[in-house]
């Protein structure tokens, strides 16, 4: 619940000073949805000329609450840098989605690996069915450097490959 303010009960401490009107007006409304009363300090002066102040606005609480209020303040800043490191690993990694060539949205990744132990079975199949184990053995290493370096993406309506 949000108390009324007392100055005589509750000094108030300056939590941080934001630039605008605006970012203190969303902490202090993030504040009051987890019960903690905060109070602006310079608003009006600054909401009148925010640019010309150098101040910033106040984000002010009760002494009683600043505990609380820095770490609802640092959670949400947390998050905001936590979304925004997702959103750019997700893109490191992201797979292509779109052909480079015909702009086909219908991407096929090659199964190297797949590819890769078929061959090598039948190769070792092959090795021991002739008594030529270590012309499979060498045959093997040749198919394995061929799929390591076969394009892993593939287009399935043009066919080209990258
Ligand atoms: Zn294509």
């Amino acid at each position: 619940m949000i108390t009324a303010y007392n100055p005589r009960r509750m000094p108030l401490v300056t939590l941080t000073t934001f630039r605008n009107a605006h970012d203190a007006q969303l902490a202090k409304a993030v504040l009051a949805d987890e019960g903690v009363a905060a109070f602006l300090g310079d608003e009006n002066i600054t909401s009148l000329a925010p640019y010309t102040s150098p101040m910033g606005v106040k984000l002010q609480v009760a002494s009683e609450d600043a505990d609380r209020a820095e770490s609802i303040l640092n959670r949400i800043a947390g998050l905001d840098v936590a979304e925004q490191a997702t959103a750019s690993a997700q893109h490191a990694i992201r797979h292509p989605e779109q052909c480079p060539k015909c702009g086909s949205a219908d991407i096929r990744r090659t199964r190297r690996l797949t590819g890769f132990l078929i061959c090598a079975a039948l190769l070792i199949a092959v090795g021991v069915a002739v008594e030529q184990l270590i012309m499979a053995f060498y045959l093997i290493m040749a198919v394995c450097i061929f799929f390591l370096v076969a394009s892993p993406y593939r287009c399935a309506d043009c066919g080209h490959r990258w």
